[in-house]
């Protein structure tokens, strides 16, 4: 009867210990933060449950063993298996957050510059639209295209292209704020939309923009400077407008600017002298 009993005991200390590594993942996939240390707790606590399983063991040894014990051992035992079930399954579910949520970082990020999509565009913009205006905040958008690039990438050839495309993301990546939203809006061309800013915050955001590529241009890989210059379109978002409208006027003012001569930045006019003149 005792051999029984204590191989139960045993047995529910090795259910316990096997899900020890289940919930060492879980903390290394958890990093810091609250729920981290919850984990930690209940980590502790099972340390102290295998105390408590020792303890009752080496309590009985020598004893006689009686029926009781034999139920209590059972339930011990079973303890030990529900733990591990348990830490097993959260481990399992864990695995399949994180796997879900890579997809759709993935799905909502340019693979080449690391910066959201277009996708990712069309599913915040309206949200942050309506922010604006239930704040009533600014909110504006800059529209930049990289000028001449088809000669760069004639000259030069793709993937230095590539380069340069990757080089001024990062350059608008360091020069705007955690709160905007960076897009490649499409091959060489980038959107930002700037929350909480009107149209002075953002042009200047442009102007910098303009100055770091005029006098730095793009430093490859291979140590040699490409002069480079953008184009840039700004638009305030307007009382009623669709978020299409306001995207548009920010293209249409990158567009005047291509027109004026390149290398420059146009602020676009308000909806109603578009629709008067
Ligand atoms: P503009 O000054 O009027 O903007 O002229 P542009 O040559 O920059 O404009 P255009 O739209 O005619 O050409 C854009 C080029 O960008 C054409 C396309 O092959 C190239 N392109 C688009 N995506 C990529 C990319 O991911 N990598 C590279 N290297 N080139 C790209
Ligand atoms: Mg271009
Ligand atoms: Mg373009």
């Amino acid at each position: 009867m005792q051999e029984i009993f204590l191989s139960m005991i045993v047995a529910g200390m090795g259910l316990l210990c096997a899900s020890l590594p289940s919930i060492r993942s879980i903390l290394r996939t958890l990093g810091s933060g609250r729920l981290r240390a919850r984990w930690e707790w209940l980590r502790r606590l099972i340390a102290a449950f295998l105390v408590g399983y020792a303890a009752f063991g080496i309590a009985h040894i020598g004893m006689q063993t009686s029926a009781a014990d034999l139920i209590v051992a059972a339930i011990l035992l079973s303890g030990g298996a529900f733990v591990l079930i348990v830490a097993r399954l959260s481990e399992m579910t864990t695995n399949d957050i994180v796997r879900i949520a890579s997809l759709e970082r993935d799905v909502m990020r340019d693979p080449m510059t690391g910066v959201y999509n277009r996708r990712y565009l069309d599913s915040r913009l309206d949200e942050e639209i309506s922010r604006a205006r239930r704040s009533h905040s600014p909110l504006s958008a800059l529209m930049v295209d990289l000028d001449h690039f088809k000669h760069i990438n004639d000259t030069y050839g793709h993937p230095v292209g590539d380069e340069v495309i990757r080089h001024v993301s990062a350059l608008i990546m360091s020069q705007v704020r955690v709160s905007d939203i960076m897009v490649r809006y499409g091959g060489e061309e980038f959107l930002v939309i700037a929350t909480d800013s009107a149209l002075e915050e953002v042009s200047a955001l442009g102007d910098r923009l303009l100055v770091q590529l005029r006098s730095h241009g793009v430093a490859l890989a291979n140590g040699q400077s490409l002069p480079v210059t953008a184009s840039i379109g700004a638009a305030l978002l307007e009382d009623a407008e669709t978020q299409g409208v306001f995207l548009h006027r920010a293209d249409e003012a990158l567009y005047e600017a291509k027109r004026t001569g390149r290398n420059r930045m146009c602020i676009a006019s308000p909806m109603a002298e578009v629709s008067a003149s």
